[in-house]
């Protein structure tokens, strides 16, 4: 089968690997617009969390659970290391620590709660709110994402069924019959058996007449910050979930083997926004995080924020998570939303949307969405 898959962020990247991997002797294309991996695309970032604990989402942590043992599999066949499982710490309140626990446990994962006096022995640089406990999961942790889409990329390069084709900005995808035609922006267009389309935040205006006002764009800012003093405090430190009165700051520490400064950033903020503008944070987004890092760490330091940065993710509008969809002949696929969590369930949702593609039974991922994806109505040429 001749499969093109636009877009090489995360997604595309492990679905070419998956589709190339599949039986069959499968013949893959990977397009984008920039150069692959693209700077631009939301995957190419410094640091990202994998973690199975979604405090009150039995289903969410179940799926979760797959990730960790995912991503050591992605390593493995990359033959790169780009995954520090340093732990995730989820603050809780103390009555609820362990019932999470029990549900977090019988997914297998290897977790524990600390009380408030563990958190303030352990940690005490991180102002966790009043009367928390955590959960502490071991298998979880951080993945050095831009080197990770290097890996793909490069063991894509090196697959003889395999092309990379980057700065080809794709303007339309449509089913003809059994096939699927991909036209560009220089005017020239190109047929494949299968299509999958993962252009991220920017698959709502490539899919605007399908799926786009079912998508909502997500903006969110993110602090960088290298502690002035203390360096040691934070070495070694889990992900820190859940901080704040809202529930809903994170840090990503630093990691060994990688420059990469710390990230604070919280839900609030990020915000819905109408368009992709720009990765320059509003001075606004910027002094509310400081102000609440202000109040989360203790010696929190301005001068220490050493950047800030937004980046986008499309949510889908009533369920809030990732969007799958098949054109009406079932040989285009999209994963229309990239979600704000896609690419810690990137290696599953990449092999279920794979199996698709080359016509094997999916994988359950456990990510509803992923499992009982969407049948649009006919896309047809003009
Ligand atoms: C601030 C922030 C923090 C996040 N933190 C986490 C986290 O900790 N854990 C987690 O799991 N998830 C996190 N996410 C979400 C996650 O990063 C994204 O959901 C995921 O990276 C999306 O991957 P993707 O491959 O779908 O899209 P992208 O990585 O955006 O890739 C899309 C690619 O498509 C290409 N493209 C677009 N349009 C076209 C076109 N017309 N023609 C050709 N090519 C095109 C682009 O150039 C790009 O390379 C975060 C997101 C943000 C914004």
């Amino acid at each position: 089968m001749r499969i093109t898959v636009v877009g090489g962020g995360v997604i595309g990247l492990l679905t070419a690997i998956e589709c190339v991997r599949a039986p069959g002797a499968h013949q893959v294309d990977l397009v984008d617009a920039g150069p692959i991996p693209s700077p631009l695309a939301t995957s190419n970032d410094r640091l990202r969390v994998t973690r199975a604990l979604h405090r009150g989402d039995p289903v969410l942590t179940a799926a979760g659970a797959g990730a960790h043992a995912a991503w050591l599999e992605v390593e493995r066949l990359l033959g790169t290391r780009f995954y520090h499982p340093s732990g995730a710490l989820t603050a809780l309140p103390t009555e609820e620590a362990s019932s999470e626990l029990a549900g977090l446990t019988e997914t297998g994962v290897n977790a524990w709660t600390l009380s408030a006096r563990d958190l303030a022995r352990r940690y005490p640089h991180v102002r966790f709110p009043a009367g928390s406990a955590a959960v502490l999961e071991a298998s979880a942790g951080v993945l050095l994402a831009d080197h990770a889409l290097v890996a793909m990329a490069r063991w894509l390069g090196q697959h003889p069924r395999t092309r990379l084709l980057p700065h080809q900005q794709v303007v339309a995808v449509s089913e003809d019959g059994s096939d699927a035609v991909v036209r560009f922006a220089d005017g020239s267009a190109r047929s494949a058996d299968r299509v999958v389309v993962a252009a991220g935040p920017w698959s709502r205006d490539l899919l605007a007449d399908v799926v786009g006002p079912e998508l909502i764009l997500y903006r969110q800012s993110v602090l960088s910050y290298r502690p002035p003093t203390d360096r040691r405090n934070w070495a070694g430190m889990p992900v820190v979930l859940a901080l704040g009165a809202a529930r809903d700051a994170w840090i990503m520490p630093t990691v060994p083997r990688s420059d990469a400064p710390m990230r604070l950033s919280a839900a609030s903020a990020c915000r819905p926004v109408d368009k992709l503008a720009g990765h320059e944070t509003p001075d606004q987004q910027r002094r509310h995080l400081i102000e609440l890092f202000a109040q989360l760490i203790d010696g929190f330091d301005p001068a220490g924020v050493v950047g800030a940065t937004d980046g986008y993710y499309l949510a889908e509008r009533t369920r809030g998570g990732p969007l799958l969809a098949a054109y009406e002949a079932g040989v285009v696929w999209a994963y229309a939303a990239c979600g704000g969590m896609s690419f810690k369930f990137a290696p599953q949702i990449a092999r279920a949307i794979a199996d698709r593609a080359v016509g094997q039974p999916p994988r359950p991922t456990g990510l509803d969405p992923i499992d009982r994806p969407r049948r649009l109505a006919a896309v047809g040429e003009e």
